[in-house]
């Protein structure tokens, strides 16, 4: 029988944070596509975008009103002669020479004539025939945007690593990149245990539970840019459970749920250790998911051959709690930025934002806790409350809850009213 893990390895939260975060930063992603713009939303950019002109690319009218030099508003009300009118999308010979006393009337994103300095809001003037009055003053350089002042061509706008949100999309857009090199997406193996659990195609027995896990965990493989393989649940049963890891060792990481506490029947661990696993934890002082288990095995041990290229040395495993929720809250604290390594994103800090609490909370020391809650309030008066849960099988109470508050391991009551940490969703 192989080694079993020390039982030492529990862990603070902010110690398995490092871990995961350590080995994180040494994972690669697997290879690139090219995608078409709008496929690429949400997908990791994997090469960078540079500016193909200068941004914007010409001096840029903000406001309707007229273009002129701003010296000539010296004297206030100023009237100045107008001689003619710029559009947006004008070319270069409809773009008059001004002469001092003169003005051109432009139109918000036209060229700014070269010979003007600033434009002055149409409301601030009055048109008579070809003249035009002027009521308050400008300093140069007023409602333009000199080109390249936002870029200068072929400077690099967007760089590799960065997950395409619609801001991005628009600057591929606005770079004229209808395609796009994305990295492939990792694969992740999804494998619920458990002799109770049976498949949603399935009627479940009186004392049978259906699989939730390997759905939420495909959604959150998903929602982390990554794509599940799901595996067939595995019993609690050495030789099945051992051939269903050997299968999602194949993959670029394995996440496994339920059956790493310390029940008779929770083998997970046991059958990682066959394939001379290195477990990094096997506990993490939080709650919601303390049995939370992170490792590696050697590739070759379970894995067949992988692709040419520089193959990964290791494939990860996580050894999830199978309670409900608390397999999905230990995905986002600890799986979450492994896939997101593996899909070639830039690696980024769990931040908490803080809001005020509504109702009391009372609790035991001792664990870092991870409460789902509700995030309301309106505009700068963020309020939180626990979903009103019932332990960590209640996923209607995970599905009502948007947040989590966190609470630090030495507090057994927050009052209302007290700001407290909240972690997103
Ligand atoms: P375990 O971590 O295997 O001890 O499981 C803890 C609890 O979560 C038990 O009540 C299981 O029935 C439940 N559970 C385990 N796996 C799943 C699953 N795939 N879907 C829904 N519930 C599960
Ligand atoms: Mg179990």
């Amino acid at each position: 029988m192989a080694a079993l893990p020390e039982p030492s390895l529990i862990v603070s939260f902010e110690e398995a944070r490092h871990l995961i975060e350590h080995h994180a930063a040494h994972l690669r992603p697997r290879g690139k596509e090219l995608v078409e713009l709008l496929e690429g939303v949400r997908q990791v950019l994997a090469e960078p975008v540079l500016a193909d002109r200068h941004f914007p690319p010409f001096p840029r009218a903000m406001r309707d009103g007229y273009a002129l030099r701003a010296a000539d508003l010296s004297q206030l009300p100023a009237t100045l002669e107008v001689i003619g009118e710029i559009k947006a999308g004008a070319s270069n010979k409809d773009i008059p020479v001004l002469q001092p006393g003169q003005a051109v009337a432009i139109m918000t994103g036209a060229p700014a004539p070269p010979s003007a300095d600033a434009v002055v809001m149409v409301e601030y003037t009055t048109r008579h025939g070809d003249r035009v009055q002027i009521a308050k003053g400008v300093m140069a350089g007023d409602n333009i945007v000199p080109a390249g002042s936002e870029a200068k061509r072929g400077q690099r706008l967007l760089s590799p690593g960065l997950r395409l949100d619609y801001a991005a999309i628009a600057v591929a857009a606005s770079t004229g990149r209808s395609r796009l090199l994305v990295y492939r997406k990792p694969q992740v193996a999804v494998l619920a245990t458990g002799d109770e659990i049976v498949d949603i195609d399935v009627s479940p027995g009186a004392n049978q539970i259906r699989n939730s896990n390997s759905y939420s965990l495909a959604a959150q493989v998903q929602a982390a840019g990554g794509e599940p393989v799901l595996l067939p649940v595995a019993p609690d049963e050495p030789a099945r459970l051992r051939e269903l890891i050997a299968d999602g060792l194949e993959v670029d990481l394995l996440l496994l749920a339920g059956g790493v506490s310390m029940g008779k029947y929770d083998l997970v661990e046991k059958v990682l250790a066959e394939f001379q696993a290195e477990f990094f934890f096997t506990g993490v002082l939080i709650q919601p998911g303390k049995p939370v288990v992170f490792g590696r095995v050697p590739c070759g041990a379970g894995a067949l051959a992988r692709e040419p290229g520089s193959p990964p040395a290791h494939t990860y495993f996580f050894g999830l709690p199978g309670n409900p929720v608390s397999t999905m809250v230990t995905f986002e604290l600890f799986a979450r930025p492994v896939i997101e390594a593996l899909a070639g994103m830039t690696p980024r800090k769990l931040v908490f934002l803080n809001a005020r609490l509504k109702t009391e909370i009372k609790t035991k020391t001792g664990l870092k806790r991870f409460l789902p809650a509700i995030l309301s309030g309106e505009f700068e008066h963020a309020e939180v409350e626990v979903a009103g849960w019932h332990g960590s099988g209640d996923v209607a109470a995970m599905a009502r809850a948007n947040c989590y508050i966190v609470i630090p391991p030495d507090r057994e009551r927050i009052a209302a009213g007290e700001w407290v940490p909240v972690l997103m969703m």
